[in-house]
């Protein structure tokens, strides 16, 4: 099971190929149900029947391959991510992970398990074309019903798109897991620049950061520049700007927190009128829930106090709270000594993004495995990996699998988590 060199070649050409699939040639653009999903399937399912994979797609337009285990009755590990992009994508979000998934099954040289691998590449993750994001993996738990009649920015209902793709949205049920699943593993890039500022080729994840979202507007009085006094004036931008630096103070005197202002409109905007109005975002993330929530009151408080002290009023909405999804400890114990097993560091690190595993952790132990982003790049063009890293990831998965073989036979059959 160790990665071969031609392993790591046979993934990076395969990631290579796959990015050619786009709606705009030249850039990588994958949507949900667009026609280039057809090309994707149609890749990984011959590669996955070379294999001795059985295959299919689901309603949901999940692609799924399954190795069986020894036994009928062999539990299921899963393993993949996601096929879709965001718009002028880079070549390895998510599809590194499907990839790997069937580099980890071919690297198995024919030997069956304990326990069956089920290669899943998730039809929708990025929430692009219906502004929510997980519609695959939600699927597959039995969650993505009500997201049917969603509609997209043409007007084309999820049913609809997923008829117009050859799908039967009817048959929408049909995609939910069946029989006992051991986890899910998925591999991923970093998308930020943790490991490389670490010098580490990959790591495991402890926890996908929980977040609250707010849209926050101060409502001051625009008026004269220079007619009106300091003392007279209802200035939101001054309140507003105070806000955004308590954020940051506050983030960088929290182990962990990230905290970001990352949109302002100011009216009426110009440069001899006091700001009569701001408009701004607040997105706050942290790896465990109780400290997130701690500090967020005396945040918002702090918001209310610059408001209150230049007669300027706040109102604050909120826009979405995801809770934080810690990953499986004898998962990550099992990453931890897999990746110990092939001599590589193992540092453990938060994913502020989220992923399918945190969907997918609701159902079953979950874990993550990082791989380096060059530059920290993701969601652009020039989003990398470096070859020895993608070897190091195959590692890294294969010795996965060879512990969790041994833990599965050791408690006959069973998994023992
Ligand atoms: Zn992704």
């Amino acid at each position: 099971m160790t990665a071969h060199p031609d392993a790591t070649q046979t993934v990076l050409d395969a990631c290579r190929t796959l990015a050619g699939f786009t709606t705009t040639p030249g850039s990588i653009t994958r949507l949900f149900l667009t026609p280039p999903m057809h090309d994707v399937h149609a890749f990984l399912t011959d590669w996955a029947q070379r294999l001795g994979m059985s295959t299919r797609i689901d309603a949901a337009g999940n692609l799924r391959a399954r190795w069986e285990g020894t036994g009928p009755n062999a539990p299921t590990l899963y393993l993949g991510s996601h096929l879709d992009t965001v718009p002028n994508a880079g070549a390895y979000d998510g599809i590194l992970g499907v990839v790997l998934g069937f580099a980890l099954v071919e690297a198995l040289g024919g030997v069956r398990l304990p326990f069956a691998l089920e290669v899943l590449g998730f039809s929708e993750e990025e929430g692009v074309r219906y502004g929510v994001p997980f519609f695959g993996s939600r699927a597959l738990l039995g969650r993505a019903g009500p997201m049917l009649k969603m509609r997209d920015a043409g007007g084309q209902t999820l049913q609809e798109a997923l008829n117009e793709f050859g799908l039967e949205a009817g048959a929408l049920p049909s995609a939910e897991l069946t029989g006992e699943a051991l986890g899910y593993f998925e591999i991923h890039i970093e998308q930020g620049p943790v490991l490389e500022a670490a010098g580490q080729s990959v790591g495991v994840v402890e926890a996908i950061a929980g977040q609250n979202r707010f849209d926050l507007t101060f409502t001051g009085r625009a008026s004269h520049a220079g007619t009106t006094p300091m003392p007279l004036r209802r200035d939101a931008l001054a309140a507003a700007a105070r806000f955004v630096v308590a954020a940051e103070d506050l983030a960088r005197a929290t182990p962990g927190l990230v905290a970001t202002v990352g949109m302002m409109e100011v009216k009426p905007g110009a440069g001899n009128v006091i700001p009569g109005e701001v408009a701004c975002s607040l997105d706050i993330r942290h790896a465990r829930d109780e400290v997130r929530l701690a500090v967020l009151p005396g945040l918002l408080a702090s918001a209310e106090g610059f408001a209150e002290e230049r007669g300027v009023t706040l109102t604050v909405r909120p826009k979405m709270e995801e809770q934080a999804t810690p990953m499986h400890p004898q998962f990550r114990a099992l990453l931890h000594q897999a990746a110990a097993d092939v001599g590589l560091p193992h540092p453990e690190l938060v994913s502020g993004a989220g992923h399918d595993a945190m969907v997918m952790a609701t159902r079953m132990p979950a874990a993550m495995l990082f791989v380096r982003s060059p530059g920290g790049l993701s969601h652009h063009p020039d989003e990398a990996v470096l070859a020895g890293d993608v070897a190091d990831a195959l590692a890294v998965g294969g010795r996965f699998l060879q512990l969790l073989a041994a833990q599965a036979g050791s408690t006959g059959g069973k998994h023992g988590l």
